[in-house]
C-alpha cells in the first residue's frame, strides 16, 4: 500500500524516489527479510544465503550510498530525501535498511575529513562498488561498555584508568590495536571494513578514545560467532577481535580531545536516521492493520465498521504522522547544520521507537491470534520494533544526555547554527 504524503512540497524527484523505493521495499527488502528472519545467524551469512543478491541488489541501484554526497560519489540526497528513502526501505524491514546505512559508515565518515588520502582508499572505491563487496561496520560498544560509551557529560565518562575491552597503543607511526568489540556490531560478520571506536589515552577514562578507520583483513583480526536474537533478525551481528593489529597513524581520524564532540555529531545524525527507520516500521504496522481490519468480518461486518476498530486504527495512524513531523525536522536541522543540535534526533529517536513499538503490538491485537502467528508480518514488525528501544544507545540514556544538553544550552538561538558546508569534495 502506497502510503499517503501530506508534505505538499515534495517535488517530482522526492516523489519518483519514494516510489522506486517503496517498490525495492516491496519486491525485494519484504521476501528477503520474510527468508532472513526464519534462519539461523549462521545461515544467513553462508554462501546461497538470500542477503548476498539483495546487497548486490540493492549496491546496483545505488542505495549502499544514499548517505554519501554528491561530489564524493554518492547519491546527494538532500535530508528530506534521505527521511524518505530510509522510511520506504524500512517499511520493508528495519534490520535490513540498517545494514544498508552501516555499510556504508566508513566511506561516509571519510568523506568529512577533509583528507584526499582517506577518501581515495575508503570512499571512492565504496561509491563505485556495485557488487557489494566493499561493506563496513561500525565498532563501538564493548561487552563490559554500552550505555558508558555515550557517556559525555557524565563524571564516569572522564574518570581515570578505567578498563576498557579494547585499546590502541602507539608505537611509533603505527598503532597497535588489542581487544574487541561487543556482539552487537551490526554488519561486523560480513564487514570488510571498520569504524573503531577505542581507548588510546587510557589516563582519559572512556573519554579518552581515538576513531579509526581501517581494513578488516589487517592481520591479527577475527570475527566471532554471528549472533542470534530476537528481531532485526536479517542485521547480521557479530564480535570483532583484534590481537596486535598494527595500523598506521594515517587511518586515525580522531584523537580523544575531539571524541566527546565527535560522538554527540554522530548521534546527531544517527539517531535521526534511527528515527526515519522507526516511522517505516510505525507505517508497516498501520498498513497491516487497515488491511485486515477491512477483510474480517466479526459480529457479521468488517472489523473496520465497529466503531472502537475505528479509533484503534486512528491512533495509529497519529502515530505514524507524529514520528514523520518530528523525525523530519530533527533530520532536516542536524544533517544540514554542524556540530548539530543531538536533543532534536533525540527526541525523535525516542519518540518514534517508542510509537513504532506500540504500532506494532496494536497492529498484533488488532489481528487477533493470528497477529501471533508467523503467517502474518506484524509478528516479526514487534520483534523488529523492541529492539530499536536499545539500538544506537539505550532509550533512557538518550533521554538523560538529552536533558544534559538542554540545560547546558538553553535557549538556544538562531546564530548557534553552522550550515554545514561540503565544497566540491
Ligand atoms: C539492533 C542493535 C544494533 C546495534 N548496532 C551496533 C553497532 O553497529 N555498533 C555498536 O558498536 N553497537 C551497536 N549496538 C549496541 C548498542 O549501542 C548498545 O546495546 C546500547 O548502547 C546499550 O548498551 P548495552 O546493551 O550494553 O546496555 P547497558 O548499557 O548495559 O544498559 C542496560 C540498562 O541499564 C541502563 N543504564 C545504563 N547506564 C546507565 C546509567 N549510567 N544510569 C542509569 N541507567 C543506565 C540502560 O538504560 C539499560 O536499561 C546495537 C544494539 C542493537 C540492539
Amino acid at each position: 500500500m502506497d502510503y499517503f504524503d501530506v508534505n505538499l512540497d515534495l517535488s517530482d524527484e522526492d516523489l519518483a524516489l519514494k516510489a522506486a523505493a517503496h517498490q525495492f521495499a516491496k519486491e525485494v527488502i519484504r521476501p528477503t527479510a520474510k527468508a532472513l528472519d526464519e534462519m539461523t545467524p549462521e545461515a544467513v551469512i553462508a554462501d546461497g544465503s538470500p542477503l548476498w543478491p539483495f546487497l548486490r541488489k540493492a549496491y546496483e541501484l545505488g542505495y549502499h550510498k544514499m548517505l554519501i554526497p554528491e561530489p564524493f560519489g554518492g547519491m546527494g540526497l538532500n535530508p528530506l530525501q534521505v527521511n524518505i528513502v530510509m522510511e520506504e526501505l524500512a517499511w520493508g524491514s528495519f534490520g535490513l535498511a540498517v545494514h544498508l546505512a552501516t555499510t556504508s559508515f566508513v566511506a561516509y565518515t571519510a568523506c568529512f575529513t577533509g583528507n584526499e588520502e582517506l577518501i581515495k582508499e575508503f570512499t571512492t572505491p565504496y561509491c563505485e562498488c556495485t557488487d557489494a563487496s566493499i561493506r563496513s561496520c561500525w565498532g563501538g560498544t564493548e561487552p563490559d561498555h554500552g550505555s558508558d560509551m555515550i557517556g559525555m557529560g557524565e563524571a564516569f565518562f572522564y574518570e581515570p584508568n578505567v578498563r576498557t575491552n579494547c585499546l590502541a597503543r602507539r608505537d611509533g607511526d603505527e598503532w597497535v590495536i588489542n581487544g574487541q568489540k561487543a556482539a552487537w556490531v551490526s554488519g561486523g560478520p560480513i564487514a570488510t571494513h571498520c569504524q573503531l571506536h577505542v581507548q588510546s589515552d587510557p589516563s582519559m577514562g572512556i573519554s579518552g578514545f581515538s576513531i579509526f578507520l581501517l581494513p578488516l583483513d589487517l592481520p591479527g583480526v577475527s570475527k566471532g560467532k554471528p549472533l542470534n536474537k530476537i528481531g532485526q533478525r536479517d542485521l547480521t551481528q557479530g564480535e570483532l577481535f583484534f590481537e596486535d593489529v598494527r595500523v598506521p597513524d594515517k587511518y586515525r581520524i580522531v584523537a580523544p580531545d575531539m571524541y566527546g564532540a565527535m560522538e554527540e555529531g554522530i548521534l546527531s545524525l544517527a539517531n535521526s536516521w534511527m528515527a526515519s527507520w522507526a516511522t517505516g516500521l510505525a507505517r508497516a504496522a498501520f498498513d497491516e492493520a487497515l488491511t485486515y481490519c477491512k477483510e474480517r468480518v466479526q459480529g457479521g461486518r468488517p472489523l473496520a465498521e465497529h466503531y472502537t476498530i475505528k479509533q484503534r486504527i486512528f491512533e495509529m495512524f497519529a502515530r505514524v504522522e507524529t514520528c514523520r513531523a518530528l523525525t523530519r525536522a530533527a533530520i532536516n536541522l542536524n544533517m544540514n547544520i554542524a556540530p548539530g543540535f543531538p536533543e532534536y534526533s533525540m527526541a525523535a529517536k525516542i519518540t518514534a521507537t517508542k510509537l513504532c513499538l506500540e504500532n506494532a503490538n496494536d497492529a498484533i491485537q488488532l489481528l487477533g491470534g493470528n497477529g501471533l502467528s508467523k503467517e502474518y508480518l506484524v509478528e516479526k514488525l514487534f520483534r523488529d520494533a523492541r529492539a530499536s528501544l536499545i539500538e544506537d544507545g539505550n532509550n533512557e540514556v538518550l533521554a538523560r544526555h538529552g536533558g544534559h544538553t538542554l540545560f547546558d544550552t538553553y535557549p538556544r538561538s538562531r546564530s548557534d547554527i553552522v550550515k554545514l558546508d561540503l565544497g566540491e569534495g
